[in-house]
């Protein structure tokens, strides 16, 4: 089934404000197997809004409008939808004694205008709104030819929205939808690129319509989405295992989740596995590596600490990093990065020390060390190993590749293990 979603109010259309209901009703909505085909935003405007409806009408199976159900003048929802489906509207007195009561509670006058949220539009449901004043409407029309309409007026505030969605529509629409499952899985494959990935999972994917493919793309972070909508788990489950295993096939240990998860995650999963622990030793990175390997709660069973060394002092006073190294290969080099990894593990003793050095821009770098160029190693009891990276990008694009670069370094030495 098909939906489309009309979010109302000028502010919308200002640099200020956002429309977030309909992130929220497309992502109730998919849990249902509909699918949202066009969203639009329309200002505080009658005849603008009156058309617009009218267009979604004819075009979707379920039309959705948030907000402009309040009692001023500019919340015009219920007016313009009466308009496109060329019914009444009549003013139902209950529901202004209910909003009267409601401003008793709250010990405020009611001002005259509320009476506007008491009018409902000829053959609508009233749906009851607890978290504010102004009450939805649920319209059902069946055509004579077996299709039908599903409209639904929602208040903007988004509590209220969400609130009146769960209670009220989604009871409703269970009995319009027919039943469907709808599985997802989510690979995340790091240390390749988008065109890459694409190219060789796209002979897998396109065989297939269901499930759907997405790939979201992000700093050497690859999201691959699939979608499976069934009639039942255990089909969709099948669909996705099929689907989902030939291109873990294809992509092997460059997938670090099969469950959606961040890299850190992944990477905090498999230190515990192996009782290791490790700290970092972060230069251009000011420490978003450390950042990284902190963000989730537990994750002092696994990482010990970081020292951002900037300034080259630094690195050698605590780091021991010999300062000749630093002024003959550069504070950019593999030397000074190997130098980096086994001084941190060294001092703060750990099980894997990882360091960090580049020149992340725009200023800066050699001609045999262009900006973009990072060292990253990783040292343990046994070795040190190096690896020197060229990205491209700013300079916040740099240091996030390198963090997460460092961060894939570590889940493949941990894999090895
Ligand atoms: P009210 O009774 O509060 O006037 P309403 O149903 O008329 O409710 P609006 O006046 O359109 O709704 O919006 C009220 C507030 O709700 C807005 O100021 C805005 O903060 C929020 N809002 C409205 N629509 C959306 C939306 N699509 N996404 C996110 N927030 C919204
Ligand atoms: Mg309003």
């Amino acid at each position: 089934m098909n939906a489309e979603i009309i979010a109302v109010g000028s502010e919308m259309l200002t640099p200020e404000k956002i429309d977030t209901n309909s992130l929220y009703l497309t992502d109730q909505l998919n849990n249902l197997g509909i699918e949202v085909v066009q969203k639009t935003i329309v200002g505080d405007d009658r005849e603008r809004l009156r058309a617009t409806i009218a267009g979604a009408m004819n075009r979707s199976e379920i039309v959705i409008l948030t907000g402009g159900l309040g009692p001023t003048e500019d919340d015009l929802t219920r007016e313009a939808t009466a308009g496109a489906l060329g019914r009444e509207l009549s003013y139902h007195p209950e529901i202004s004694d209910e909003i009267a009561a409601r401003f008793k509670r709250m010990n405020r006058p009611m001002a005259d205008n509320n009476k506007r949220q008491a009018m409902v539009i000829e053959g609508a449901e009233v749906l009851p709104n607890d978290r504010g004043s102004a009450p939805g409407q649920w319209i059902q029309i069946s055509n004579s030819n077996g299709s039908g309409l599903t409209m639904m007026l929602l208040p903007g505030p988004p509590k209220e929205l969400k609130a009146m969605f769960e209670k009220q529509c989604l009871p409703r629409l269970h009995k319009v939808v027919p039943p469907l499952v709808i599985r997802t899985l989510c690979l995340r494959v790091a240390g390749m690129a988008e065109s890459d990935v694409d190219h060789q999972i796209a002979p897998i994917y396109t065989k297939y319509a269901n499930p759907v493919t997405t790939i979201l793309a992000g700093p050497s972070d690859i999201q691959i989405h699939l979608r499976c909508r069934c009639e039942t788990e255990a089909e969709a489950q099948k669909l996705l295992q099929e689907v989902g295993g030939q291109i873990e096939n294809v992509l092997g240990d460059r997938i670090y989740t099969r469950t959606g998860e961040e890299l850190e995650d992944a990477v905090g999963t498999l230190l515990k596995e192996r009782k290791a622990t490790v700290c970092t030793a972060e230069s251009c990175t000011g420490g978003l590596l450390a950042q990284r390997l902190t963000a989730r709660s537990g994750s002092s069973d696994t990482f010990l600490g970081s020292i951002v060394s900037y300034a080259p002092d630094l690195k050698t006073y605590f780091l021991g990093v010999d300062p000749r190294s630093i002024l003959l290969d550069g504070a950019v080099s593999e030397s000074v990065a190997r130098q980096m990894a086994v001084g941190v593990r060294h001092r703060i003793t750990a099980t894997y020390g990882i360091s960090i050095t580049g020149f992340a821009g725009p200023e800066g770098g050699t001609e045999a060390n262009p900006v973009g160029t990072v060292y990253i190693g990783i040292a343990s009891e046994t070795d040190c190993e190096v690896k020197r990276f060229q990205f491209l990008g700013d300079r916040e694009r740099v240091r996030a590749l390198a963090a997460q670069t460092a961060l894939d370094m570590l889940r493949r030495r941990l894999l090895r293990e």
